[in-house]
């Protein structure tokens, strides 16, 4: 009888002793594998923080959600740095507003040699990393930003950058939003030849924020892959930003990639609703200013939002792998990545709050059976062929 009970009480011993080394065990294969993937996150907006709030990213910040340090603390060595430029700067203040940030992003480049390099092909990406710098994609969002100028659109390119998103949340001249009334019934015909001027110079064309017939539209034009950088699955959280079944397999088919926004509308319902009223509140402003006054009136916005103190949403860890088993489950493996939104989402899920938190998304997709391969896609292989298809080697 005592025997007996000295025996099942060292049983359990051993099996709690096992399961916490099993623990362990996937904790720091997480943390291995986090430190070998060559990560993309193809949506940040840390280069606002720089132009507005001059803060410098080459030191580990106590706020805000990305920095060169937690970027390389989370793996993910490639982001891809969005010059957004707010829709109530209209043409000429547009480009102007672009060419600042560009401007400022040049001076984190000057900066910080070291440290980062400006990529502007799939072999730079990888050329950058295995030096151990980050490797920065330079994307637009979104199209007003051209000013209906192909020309300007070039000179972008010129200038380095890669990627464009079609709009934002507002239509513009050419291309409907997802949050806004259609205009345009999707693409204009200017907008066809934005899209195949980008498949030309080799940029990518990002979906994300455009309304479903653009999206249908721009498939039917391109005749590359595109990639969605900041969206999520609407079967989850019906939110207008993120994307329907149908729209995950014509990605599929066409060979794109959709990046998992972590902002908690994307991935929470209760979240979307909120998020909705804010983002009618951000859109509907039509401030009419130019210059240094309209500068101002953008800057103000930004502190009033306070985009680097995001509160804590009710979207964790958990829901981010759920959208990225639902993508699976759609459109395959190969048609994944990340977009986290960082420094542009007003609220982070709890247990990925920062850059420096991916290797905890790792260690819940091997829980859930992800092999190492299909993690190492996810985390950035997949939006490295894209860019390799598009961009060129
Ligand atoms: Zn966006």
């Amino acid at each position: 009888m005592i025997w007996s009970i000295v025996l099942n009480r060292t049983l359990s011993f051993f099996i709690l002793a096992l399961a916490a080394l099993a623990a362990d065990d996937t904790a720091e294969r997480a943390r291995r594998i986090q430190s070998e993937v060559l990560g993309i996150d193809s949506h940040i907006d840390t280069m606002q923080r720089v132009l507005i709030e001059h803060v410098d990213i080459g030191k580990r910040l106590t706020d805000g959600q990305a920095d060169l340090v937690r970027l390389r603390e989370g793996g993910m060595h490639a982001p891809f740095f969005a010059l957004w430029v707010p829709m109530y700067y209209k043409g000429s203040e547009a480009v102007r507003r672009t060419l600042d940030m560009r401007d400022t992003f040049q001076g984190v480049l000057d900066r910080y040699p070291d440290q980062i390099e400006l990529a502007t092909s799939a072999a730079d990406v990888e050329r950058i990393v295995h030096a151990h710098k980050i490797a920065a994609v330079l994307t637009l969002e979104g199209g007003h930003q051209i000013s209906d100028d192909l020309a300007v659109l070039r000179m972008y390119h010129r200038m380095g950058i890669r990627s464009m998103t079609l709009t934002h949340f507002r239509n513009n001249d050419w291309c409907d939003s997802s949050t806004d009334k259609p205009q345009h019934n999707g693409l204009t015909e200017f907008g066809k030849d934005v899209v195949r001027e980008m498949n030309r110079i080799g940029m990518i064309v990002d979906i994300s924020h455009v309304s479903d017939k653009a999206f249908f539209d721009t498939l039917a034009v391109t005749s590359k892959p595109v990639i969605a950088s900041h969206s999520s699955c609407r079967a989850l959280s019906e939110f207008p930003r993120n994307m329907t079944d149908d729209m995950l397999r014509a990605l599929a088919r066409n060979g794109g990639v959709v990046g998992i926004n972590f902002g908690g509308g994307f991935l929470n319902q209760k979240e979307a609703d909120n998020d909705m009223r804010n983002i009618n509140a951000i859109g509907g402003a039509e401030p009419n200013l130019t210059s240094k006054a309209l500068d101002d009136y953008m800057a103000a916005m930004w502190i009033k939002n306070d985009w680097p103190h995001p509160r804590k949403s009710m979207a964790s860890l958990d829901d981010v792998v759920a959208h990225i088993d639902h993508v699976v489950k759609v459109a395959g493996i190969d048609h994944v990545g990340i977009g986290s939104d960082f420094d542009g989402i007003s609220d982070s899920p709890r247990g990925l709050e920062d850059e420096s938190k991916m290797p905890a998304l790792t260690e819940a997709l091997l829980k859930r059976g992800y092999r190492e391969g299909d993690i190492k896609k996810i985390m950035g292989e997949n939006t490295l062929r894209v860019m390799r298809e598009v961009v060129g080697k």
